[in-house]
Formats: C-alpha cells, sequence, structure tokens
C-alpha cells in the first residue's frame, strides 16, 4: 500500500510529530511517499521520496494553497491513505482533503490492528475499531499516538512543488506567547493534577503534596482548559514534556496524550478511584483513592 505522510513544519523547522506518520506507515508494512510545505532547511530524515513546496511562498499554512498541492501530489502519486497528524494543521486540512477526493476520513487513529483503525470513544473508555472501505482513506493520528523505534535517518529524494501565493487567504505571521512561568521540564519532582481533582479549590491539595515533597505541580489539559492554572504547566502532547524522577498523577485517567508527555518519568504514582484507569498500566504504584482523601493525609505524614 502506497502512504502519503503530510509532514509539518512552524517557523522554518520541521515539527517532530512529523514522524509519527512515519511511524504509522511502518506499522502498516506501507510504502511512504512524504509531502512537506517548509525548506531545504527543514527535510525530514528520511529515505525516499519527499515533495516539498517553498512555504515562503505558499505561507505555512493556507488551506486553499495547501490543498492545491496535497491534490496535485495525490495525482501524481495515487496514494491509497493519506496520513496527517491531527493537528491544527491536520484537523483543518485532512477533511478539506477528503471532501476533494470524495474519500474516507478516520479522525484521530491511536492504533491499527488486523487492517482495522482504532479510534477512542468516550473520554478513551471504549475503542471504536473502523474498517476502511473504498481505494484512498484519509486519516489523522492522535499526537503521541505513535512513535518511531529507531532514530529516523536518510535523506530524501526532493521533488519541487510550484507553489503560489495568491487566493482567498495568506498567512501572516506566529505571534509568540508571553514567556515566562515555571520550566516543569526542569523539576525532580512533579505531582499533577487531572479533572478526578472536581474543582479548583482543590488544585491546593496537589500543590501542598508538591511543595512537601519540594517539587513543582503541572495538570493535565482539562484543568488548563478550565482556566483552572496556567498553560505552562499542562503536561503532555500539547503542553510539555517532563522527565522527572517521580511523577505523580493525580485524579489523571492516562490518555496517550497525557503520558506523550510524561511517560519518561523514573518512577509515576497514580492516585485514581477506578482501579482500570489506564494510568495504572504506566504507573509503578497505583493508589486506588479519592485524591481528596489521600492527597492531605500523604501531605501531612510528609510534615511529620
Ligand atoms: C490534539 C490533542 C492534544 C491533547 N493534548 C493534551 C495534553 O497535552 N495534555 C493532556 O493532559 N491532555 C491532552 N489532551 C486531552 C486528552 O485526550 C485527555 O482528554 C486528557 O488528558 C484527560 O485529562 P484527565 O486525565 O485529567 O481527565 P479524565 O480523562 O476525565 O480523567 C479523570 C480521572 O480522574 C479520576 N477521578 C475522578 N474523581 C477522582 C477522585 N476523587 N480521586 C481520584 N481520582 C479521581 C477518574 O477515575 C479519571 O481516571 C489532548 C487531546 C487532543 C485531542
Amino acid at each position: 500500500m502506497k502512504a502519503l505522510l503530510v509532514t509539518e513544519s512552524r517557523q522554518g523547522k520541521l515539527l517532530p510529530c512529523s514522524y509519527e506518520t512515519l511511524a504509522f506507515a511502518q506499522q502498516l508494512q506501507a510504502d511512504p511517499v512524504m509531502f512537506l510545505v517548509g525548506s531545504e532547511d527543514s527535510l525530514p530524515e528520511f529515505s525516499g521520496k519527499l515533495y516539498l513546496a517553498d512555504a515562503a511562498v505558499a505561507g505555512e499554512y493556507n488551506p486553499e494553497e495547501h490543498l492545491r498541492l496535497l491534490e496535485e501530489v495525490v495525482a501524481r502519486e495515487n496514494p491509497e491513505m493519506i496520513i496527517f497528524v491531527h493537528s491544527s494543521y491536520g484537523w483543518d486540512l485532512a477533511p478539506r482533503l477528503a471532501y476533494a477526493l470524495d474519500a474516507g476520513q478516520v479522525s484521530e487513529v491511536v492504533d491499527c490492528q488486523d487492517g482495522a483503525l482504532v479510534v477512542p470513544a468516550c473520554n478513551a473508555k471504549l475503542q471504536r475499531v473502523v474498517k476502511v472501505a473504498g481505494s484512498v482513506t484519509v486519516v489523522t493520528l492522535q499526537a503521541g499516538a505513535f512513535s518511531l523505534a529507531d532514530e529516523p535517518e536518510g535523506s530524501p529524494q526532493v521533488e519541487r512543488l510550484t507553489a503560489q501565493s495568491d487566493g482567498k487567504l495568506s498567512f501572516v505571521d506566529y505571534e509568540e506567547g508571553e514567556p515566562g512561568g515555571v520550566d516543569l521540564s526542569k523539576a525532580d519532582i512533579i505531582v499533577s493534577a487531572g479533572r478526578g481533582i472536581g474543582k479548583p479549590e482543590n488544585l491546593a491539595m496537589v500543590e501542598e503534596l508538591a511543595t512537601a515533597l519540594g517539587g513543582e505541580y503541572g495538570a493535565s489539559r482539562p484543568v488548563v482548559d478550565a482556566g483552572w492554572t496556567e498553560h505552562n504547566r499542562q503536561v503532555g502532547s500539547t503542553g510539555q514534556t517532563v522527565a522527572p524522577k517521580l511523577y505523580v498523577a493525580c485524579g489523571i485517567s492516562g490518555a496517550i496524550q497525557h503520558l506523550a508527555g510524561m511517560k519518561k518519568s523514573d518512577f509515576v504514582v497514580a492516585i485514581n478511584t477506578d482501579r482500570d484507569a489506564p494510568i495504572g498500566e504506566l504507573a509503578d504504584v497505583l493508589v486506588v483513592a479519592d485524591l481528596k482523601q489521600f492527597l492531605p493525609a500523604l501531605t501531612a505524614s510528609l510534615k511529620d
């Protein structure tokens, strides 16, 4: 099967998530061809054909033009599968392409079993298994779900595409967020709060345990999205990647995107009321308890 891997660059640099498409293609034992709107300085390590369009002309993001370029590559390569990461780029562009090609689309794939695609459902408590029919399928991969077993290597054989800059939209620039805040990547001990804390007032319990242990506190995305703490404390594929000596996950289920940010921790303790929570598969110790009772008791015993 031929697979077209849609890689991404931002501010002139290849995004590492691009290699997740390659890892997925390897799992499918597909024959990969890559597509990138970027520059000669942002090429992936890859031994194969790569279609390159100049981001300086096309814009790092311009859905209309990127779609046109992709359609051109699809016409030349006839891939059976077109693979995006489920990033802001992929979730915008993939459905446009699927619609243009009259192809099936499967979003947020986390696994492939016997040729069927696996997609989480109901907050990852269930999995949907999807079989694709038709000659071409567009998929997006959940960030962090696939990783290469070995470091990527090789230089691509580059085929240049002629980009155009006219159209209804043009990319202007990125605006940097305010720098500052905590750098969790340097912390040896992190205690993180998940949605299981229930309400913002309970974040104090997590913070107090972190202080008692001499560490920092972090959070899963729902806690940040709810505005209970700032984004620079988010751990995961769209937050910080951390590798502390001790990671304490409080009321965190263990979604792939969270694990992507903390799975390199040396020792993981999870506190969860659900003994079957997926975090238990990664945790060295799973404490089945209500964090509202357990955290204050643990903090008090550390202070004694
Ligand atoms: C593109 C994309 C990027 C993402 N990036 C990130 C990311 O960077 N970081 C991230 O964290 N998520 C990210 N997510 C979201 C991710 O998919 C999950 O939705 C999220 O990680 C779930 O957070 P949670 O574990 O806190 O909440 P939930 O999944 O709701 O889990 C809450 C847990 O708390 C437990 N619980 C409930 N009450 C208690 C109690 N009283 N005591 C103890 N335990 C209790 C429950 O049993 C449950 O296991 C991303 C999603 C997408 C689609």
